[in-house]
This record gives C-alpha cells, structure tokens and sequence, in this order.
C-alpha cells in the first residue's frame, strides 16, 4: 500500500481524511506542525499514544527532497538550492534574503511549480530546458519547509516566480498555498504569498471567481502583441485583448490592483512608442509596473542601460498612470536570477563542452 504524503493536505483534510482512525482536528495540526515545520513525527505524550502514531505511520509519510546543491552568493547573500525529487526529477528554489531593514529582518523563498516548463519564452533559462512534469504538492511544500529550516532569517514570504508556470498547475499551487498559509503550517501570511504568471487567462479568472487572496504578478513585457509574441509564445493562446479582459475580471472581483512585471530588453521594449502601447492597453485598470532587468546567460538579450532605462522611465510618467517600480533580481553570480533558473549543477554545467 503506498503511503500519502502528509505535507499534502491541510489539516482539515488530514482530519475529515483520517477521521475513521481517531485524527481528531487537533491531532491533524499537531502531525501538520511537525511534518511542515521540522519534517519529523510528533513525539508520543499524553495526548499522542504510541498506538495512534504507529497506525499513522502505516498510512502517511513524511517525504522530502535531497538537496543536490547549495549556492550562496558572495554579491547579496541570495542562495540556490538544486533539489532532486525520488523520481530524479530536478527543479531549484532560491532563498532570499530581506535584511536592509533592521526591524524588519526576514527572508522569502522563489518556488517551482513544475520541472521545467513548455512556455518557451525567449529570455528564460527554463523554457529552453522544456517541460518535464508538474511538481505535486508535497514537493511544493518541501521546498519552502526546507529552506525555512535552513533560513537564518524567518521565512515570511513565498513566490510563485521559480521554474515553471504555476497556473498550468494551478490545483497544486493552490492547495500548497494553503499549507504554507495555515496558521500550523507555515504560517505565512496569504497577501505575501505571490503567484507569478505570464497570464493563463482561465486560471485568472478562477483566481477572480474564487477570489484567492494571494498577490497576482501578470508578466506582460510588451503590449504590443506581433513584440510579445517573438518572446512569450503564450501570447498566441492568450493574446493581451484576452488577458486585460480576464485582468478587469480579476479587479472587480477582487478589488486588488494587478501587479504588471516588464522585463527590460535593450533595444526592444523600452521606447516611447512601448510605453504609448503600454499605457493604452491598460485603460482605466489600476496597476503597478514592476521593471525587472533581463538576465540571460546566452547573450542573446541584454538589460538596457542607464541612459536607456532611464529614458524608458521618463516616458512611462509621461504616458502611464500608475506606480513604477524597479525590482532588483537578485543571485546573478550563481545563475539564481529571474529567468536563470535550469537546475544545473555547477559542477556539471563546469564539465560540459
Ligand atoms: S518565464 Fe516562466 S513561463 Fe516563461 S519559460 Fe520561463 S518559467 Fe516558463
């Protein structure tokens, strides 16, 4: 009989799944707790019997994954874990550290969703690596209660920004969410939980109907589509008309402004006529513009420079009316940067021809 992985249910699921076997509620966040938090059992005491505990341990397991490689950068301290699933499966996370403010020291951890990924955009180490599977929940879990123990500073956020896209595997992500929020979880705020998408239009508008509370960052990087379509294929299955569709949906039903994520590509997307697009495309949805320079390791793109970005910038006050912000992407010396992820280990990519 194979066994379920605890880490894999909230802890109202674990009771009403276990019930028949005396999982009270309380008993659920108890074996919640110890699994998430520690990866270990609940030591027997007055409430726990040995009984109970050898019965629970013919039916759950405690998985977790074996670290291949730990990277630390010596530029800002972000660090990169290549992680193996039992399968052989190998997708990354990376730990990031928030320290500048002292009263408000803590970390965030960028997970994947999938081992590799099947979007193909131009700019993006894993969508040169192609799909491999979807990651289950359990392994999404793992990755954040791993490095949580491994942190040290406390974990307070999640992304949703590692490899893969996580609304093509949305149940999961969603239900993983749920396990990082639970207060016996991991406890981690739902509004500093971040999904990151290149905007699967029928997921949106689940998040919409549902009215998930995590943040929702929408990767557009060009509203021109014949532009985005040269480096975000998804745009011919979703093009932008869809996709600021779904966004108003997403608005009305949620009330939340709509994180727009630009990855700056010198020579590409950064001139007047890209901010004039940019702001007729948004209309009247209020958003933020996160400007996130381009990291790939071909060469094939290259951030702008100052001089560039910063004409980009004046541009955007001129024609959009919303807040812009310029986000650091970190871990650039240990490929752990946005768009570097390819769950390779550094000593096997040395070695290659
Ligand atoms: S940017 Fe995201 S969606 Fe695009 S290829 Fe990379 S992992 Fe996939």
């Amino acid at each position: 009989m194979s066994l379920d992985p605890v880490t894999a249910f909230t802890s109202q699921q674990l009771a009403v799944r276990y019930a028949s076997h005396g999982m009270t509620p309380r008993l659920a966040r108890r074996l919640l707790a110890s699994a998430v938090r520690f990866g270990i059992w609940p030591d027997q005491d007055t409430t726990i019997s040995v009984r109970w505990l050898s019965g629970m341990r013919n039916r759950l397991h405690i998985p977790s994954l074996s670290v291949l490689e730990r990277r630390k950068s010596a530029v800002d301290g972000f660090e990169k874990f290549l992680f193996a699933a039992p399968d052989g499966a190998r997708f990354e996370s990376v730990l990031i550290p928030l320290a500048h403010r002292q009263d408000d020291r803590k970390a965030v951890v960028c997970v994947s969703s999938q081992a590799g990924c099947a979007l193909g955009c131009a700019f993006c180490a894993t969508g040169r690596l192609g799909f491999s599977r979807h990651l289950e929940v359990w392994e999404i879990v793992a990755q954040v209660a791993q490095l949580r123990r491994e942190s040290t500073l406390p974990v307070r956020g999640v992304v949703f920004m590692g490899m893969g896209e996580p609304l093509l595997n949305v149940d999961a992500v969603l239900q993983a969410a749920e396990i990082f929020s639970e207060p016996c979880g991991l406890a981690i705020s739902a509004k500093a939980i971040t999904l990151s998408t290149v905007g699967i239009v029928p997921a949106i508008l689940r998040l919409a109907r549902e009215r998930q509370p995590y943040r929702l960052i929408v990767s557009l990087t060009s509203a021109d589509p014949d532009k985005r379509r040269r480096v975000m294929p998804v745009d011919a299955q979703y093009p932008l008309d869809t996709l600021r569709d779904a966004l108003a949906v997403y608005h009305a039903a949620t009330g939340r402004r709509v994180t727009l994520a630009w990855t700056l590509i010198a020579g590409f997307n950064t001139s007047e006529e890209d901010a004039r697009r940019l702001a007729a495309w948004v209309g009247e949805l209020p958003v933020q513009l996160d400007l996130i320079d381009v990291n790939d390791a071909t060469g094939r793109f290259v951030p702008p420079d100052d001089t560039e970005r910063n004409a980009f910038r004046d541009a955007l006050r001129r024609h959009l009316a919303a807040p812009v912000v310029r986000r650091y992407s970190g871990g650039k010396d240990i490929q752990a940067a946005c768009g570097m992820l390819a769950a390779q280990a550094a000593a096997a990519s040395a070695k290659a021809p």
